[in-house]
């Protein structure tokens, strides 16, 4: 199955994603994962990224889009599933020319629908254990004890763009730049629409299930 999760920061494309990985076996690619390791590694391309990063503004199309050509040329016969890209209509374009070329079509694209007030606190709560990878939520699901990984004891720590300036400019930049994706897919009938508000496993069941839709009518 060939996916592109889209939404708004912290509408939970990356734990969504995670859960499609394990339950089908593709897959995930996420631009912001693979940034974050290019700018921990300190390579030329990182230091290019992270001052957009820092400001919640989007890496230069040239960056991004050589990762992702990259990334699928490593075919995969799971398919994949796209977390956080494309993010303006010239990504999506070019992922387009892009899976012509290879002849493996998208088979859908899946808009996570939170609204704005949790938008803000599913970010701005969000902590997540250096060591392990586990992510929580100071307001949703806190560590039991504060700041302390209840997996590995790891100190959790905040992303640097998690700051409440940061995140406001994500938003914006969502709304003028990614949000008009939603026409770009729903005008190729590749559009599906989820409500990303609540428990993560009931949010994964209404993936699911408009994913299962997709396979029994032939589509994926
Ligand atoms: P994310 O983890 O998806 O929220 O991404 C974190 C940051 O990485 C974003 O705020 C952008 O600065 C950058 N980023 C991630 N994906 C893209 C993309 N497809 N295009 C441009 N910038 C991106």
């Amino acid at each position: 199955m060939r996916v592109v999760l889209l939404g708004a920061p912290g509408s939970g494309k990356g734990t969504q994603a995670q859960k499609l990985v394990a339950r089908y076996g593709m897959p995930q690619i996420s631009t912001g994962d693979l940034l974050r390791e290019a700018v921990s590694e300190g390579s030329v391309l990182g230091k290019k990224a992270s001052m957009a990063m820092d400001a919640g503004e989007l890496v230069a199309d040239e960056i991004v889009l050589g990762m992702i050509r990259e990334r699928l040329d490593r075919q995969d016969p799971a398919g994949f599933v796209l977390d956080g890209f494309p993010r303006n209509e010239t990504q999506a374009g070019a992922l387009e020319g892009l899976l012509e070329t290879i002849g493996q079509p998208l088979d859908c694209a899946v808009l996570m629908d939170v609204d704005f007030e949790i938008l803000m606190q599913r970010l701005t709560g969000r902590r997540s254990c250096p060591q392990c990878g586990r992510v929580y939520n100071v307001y949703f699901s806190p560590p039991q004890q504060t700041d302390v990984c209840d997996h590995c004891g790891g100190r959790l720590e905040q992303r640097t763009d998690d700051n409440e300036a940061t995140i406001r400019n994500r938003l914006e930049v969502y709304e003028s730049r990614t949000r008009p994706l939603i026409g770009f897919y729903a005008r190729r009938d590749l559009l599906q629409i989820v409500d990303a508000e609540g428990d993560i496993d009931e949010v994964f069941e209404r993936l699911i299930s408009a994913l299962e839709h997709l396979r029994k009518s032939g589509s994926a």
